[in-house]
């Protein structure tokens, strides 16, 4: 029955930056769905925690900077030590920092740079390393952006990064598909959180997204539960290399 085919029973996922956002929807959704949570976080997931559990599943917590990337292989190990295997990596963790491109400092470069691609890429090498060792494959979702597809203003480190999320996404599909690993992305919209705080806060700004998004609201963090689910469950097997926009029409118009 294809309703089987997006169940997660018995898998374990990966999930950064899931204290807050759409990290935290994204894991407790892939956790309804049947799955164990490790969650990495620099900041305690304790509400995320809660709703795991609340699920009936396993929740661990390991604590790390993801501007770094010096902790990333001990991190892995413990993951694997204590759930036994990982099958699937969901790259949430991001930044994004404002200025004008003349102003833009080689600080705000590259913080953001080192969170949203970096640590990404070195991150995926050892899961997916991890995923051949198992030898029966593994999903990776990374979290793009309408900037993987758009210039966007005033965020040049962070255009920057989520294009590179978006090409990145297509070279690793390219070459772990043999392994049976997918490497596809989600490109939320515009999604109430931390991240679009300032933009929710400028009347003038809010207004403007507002009347370009066909859906005529802004994106609630729920709204990644099922598009997750689906590209971290067998129901994606032959989905290679996408980035499926989640973004009320953002994009169509
Ligand atoms: P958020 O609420 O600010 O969440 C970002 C998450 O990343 C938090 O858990 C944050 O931890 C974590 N993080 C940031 N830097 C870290 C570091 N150095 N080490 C460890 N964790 C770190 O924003 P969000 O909107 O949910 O963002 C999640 C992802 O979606 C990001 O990749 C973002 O670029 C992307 N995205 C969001 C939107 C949107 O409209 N909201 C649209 C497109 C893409 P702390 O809480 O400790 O800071």
């Amino acid at each position: 029955m294809i309703l089987n085919d997006f169940s997660l029973h018995g898998k374990v996922a990966v999930v950064t930056g899931c204290n807050t956002g759409l990290g935290k929807s994204m894991a407790v959704g892939l956790a309804q769905a049947g799955c164990d949570i490790v969650a990495i976080n620099r900041s305690e997931p304790t509400e995320t925690a809660k709703e795991v559990t609340a699920a009936g599943r396993r929740f661990l917590s390991l604590k790390a900077d993801l501007g770094k990337q010096d902790q990333l292989a001990s991190l892995l190990e413990r993951a694997v030590g204590e759930m036994g295997q990982i099958d699937i990596l969901v790259n949430n963790a991001g930044i994004i920092r404002r200025d004008e491109a003349l102003d833009f400092s080689e600080q705000d470069w590259d913080d953001v740079m080192n969170v949203n691609i970096k640590t990404l890429f070195f991150l995926s090498q050892l899961v997916a390393r991890q995923f051949v060792k198992q030898g029966h494959g593994g999903k990776i979702i990374n979290i793009a952006s309408l900037l993987s597809f758009q210039g966007g203003v005033r965020v040049p480190s962070y255009t920057a990064s989520k294009s590179a999320v978006m090409g990145l996404t297509r070279e690793l599909a390219n070459e772990w598909a043999k392994h049976g690993i997918n490497v596809n992305a989600l490109a939320p919209g515009y999604i109430t959180t931390n991240n679009t705080e300032q933009l929710r806060d400028d009347p003038t700004r809010n207004k403007d997204i507002l009347n370009r998004i066909p859906a005529g609201r802004w994106g609630a963090p729920e709204d990644l539960m099922g598009p997750v689910v689906f590209l971290a469950s067998n129901a994606s097997d032959y989905v290679n290399g996408y980035t499926l926009a989640v973004d009320g029409g953002w994009l169509a118009r």
